[in-house]
């Protein structure tokens, strides 16, 4: 079995349409950044990339590279989960927290779960999302997401038989 922990931050900006975890979600501003500015997704990504020891999120997909100019963010997770596959794993549960002032998730949390299940192939019993206010944190402009996950191997190994040691 491998962990995987994933963390991200962004900043609210006008202007742009608010996408967490996929969904599209009605608030006065959104989240600034070169692709989508999806925290919760490139959280969970790089949770999958740091469970396989892969490169992180920000140097598979520069952010100086036009090329992920407003990406959407499945395509990063998409990455992160061929490469999970590639190295013979399977996503055994994802859970997250996301810390922001507004708007509130708890709405949106089964639409959530829901989604994240449909892009990353695992079942939406095994996804947590829960999210806080950055109580006394002053990062009200902004949005947080801490994303863990579980893999396990894709086909369980056959246990080999320990050797037995020569007696004299
Ligand atoms: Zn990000």
């Amino acid at each position: 079995m491998r962990i995987g922990y994933g963390w991200d931050s962004h900043e609210f900006k006008s202007g742009v349409s608010l996408k967490i975890g996929g969904l599209d979600i009605p608030h006065p501003k959104g989240l600034g950044g070169h692709s989508d500015g999806d925290v919760l997704l490139h959280a969970v990504t790089d949770a999958l990339l740091g469970a396989i020891a892969a490169p992180d999120i920000g140097t598979l997909f520069s952010p100086s590279d036009p090329r992920w100019k407003g990406a959407d963010s499945a395509v990063f997770l998409d990455e992160a989960l061929r490469r999970v596959k590639a190295a013979g794993f399977r996503v055994a549960n994802i859970d997250s927290t996301l810390i922001l002032a507004a708007p509130k998730i708890g709405p949106h949390a089964q639409a959530l779960r829901k989604n994240v299940a449909a892009l990353t192939g695992v079942a939406a019993d095994c996804i947590g999302i829960k999210a806080k206010t950055p109580e006394g944190m002053g990062t009200d402009n902004a949005a947080i997401a801490h994303a863990v996950v579980l893999l396990e191997a894709a086909t369980p190994r056959t246990r080999k038989p320990r050797s037995k040691k020569l007696s004299h």
